[in-house]
């Protein structure tokens, strides 16, 4: 049988490498993307050009008529998919509590977690008897992220609950669902947030005095994602370096 997987944001930071270790593994996978083809498409080609089977889709997964038509595509192309991985996500400028605005929280919320459930719901509803997820959460959601966006923390503190609650439910399914809380990764999602630099400052606050590698978030994401991890579901590993 294929081992057929969906990467949410898998065109870049974390999602892209994990899209590449995948397919080095042997799975055919999706890359889904929301509005950079060309970063998709140059992630697509090094799979492809390695010997391995790829194709990019465009999806804005906090829409649920656009994640049917990513799973219909991906089915077309690969057949029955069996692994899923919730990567997809983003963060806006810091700010203070007060400071985020109702379409901006709704916004995270939709983008963060409303993907996540859209996405696991289509996966399930499509009746696969082998395979998991694994969402990629965040150490915000234990820390809070206070003057900075409390709105991202809080959507990956509910990913960490649908996270388990799925994982219960689905655990005689045949079914694995885990979570992954990275720390302080360095992609460009930190300029999103308006500081660039940002793991250089909260260094000396990180045990390990550094931030983590794309790599190292996918090598976990892979090792939970496969038959490896045959006996773990509703899990969550930090891969924060002791934060
Ligand atoms: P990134 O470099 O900013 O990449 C985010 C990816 O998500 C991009 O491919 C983006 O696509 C995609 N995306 C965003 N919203 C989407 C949507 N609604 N539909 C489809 N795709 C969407 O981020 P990253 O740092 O690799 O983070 C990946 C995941 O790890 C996120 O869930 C993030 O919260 C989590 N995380 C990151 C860190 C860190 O330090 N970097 C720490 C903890 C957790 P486009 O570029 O095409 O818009």
């Amino acid at each position: 049988m294929n081992k057929v997987v969906i990467v949410t944001g898998g065109s870049r930071g974390i999602g892209a490498a994990t899209t590449k270790l995948l397919a080095s593994k042997g799975y055919l996978v999706c890359v889904n993307y929301r509005t950079d083809s060309n970063s998709a498409s140059a992630v697509v080609n090094e799979i492809n050009a390695l010997g391995g089977r790829a194709f990019p889709y465009q999806a804005d997964v906090s829409n649920e008529s656009q994640v049917i038509a990513l799973f219909d595509e991906t089915e077309r192309q690969f057949g029955q998919i069996t692994h899923l991985v919730n990567n997809a996500g983003l963060l806006f400028q810091q700010s203070s509590f007060t400071g985020i605005s109702l379409e901006r929280f709704n916004q995270v919320l939709a983008s963060n977690l409303t993907s996540c459930f859209l996405c696991s719901k289509e996966f399930l509803k499509r009746n696969p008897s082998y395979g998991s997820i694994v969402n990629v959460s965040s150490v915000a959601a234990k820390t809070g992220s206070p003057f900075e966006y409390i709105d991202y923390a809080a959507s990956k503190g509910a990913m960490d609950s649908l996270t388990k609650g799925l994982a219960l439910e689905v655990a005689t399914m045949g079914i694995r669902v885990n979570a992954v809380r990275p720390g302080f990764i360095h992609t460009d999602m930190h300029a999103d947030g308006g500081e660039p630099d940002r793991i250089k400052r909260l260094s000396p606050q990180i045990p390990m005095q550094r931030g983590g590698t794309p790599e190292e978030v996918a090598n976990t994401i892979a090792w939970l994602l496969s038959d490896e991890a045959s006996y773990i579901t509703g899990a969550t590993i930090d891969v924060a370096g002791g934060k």
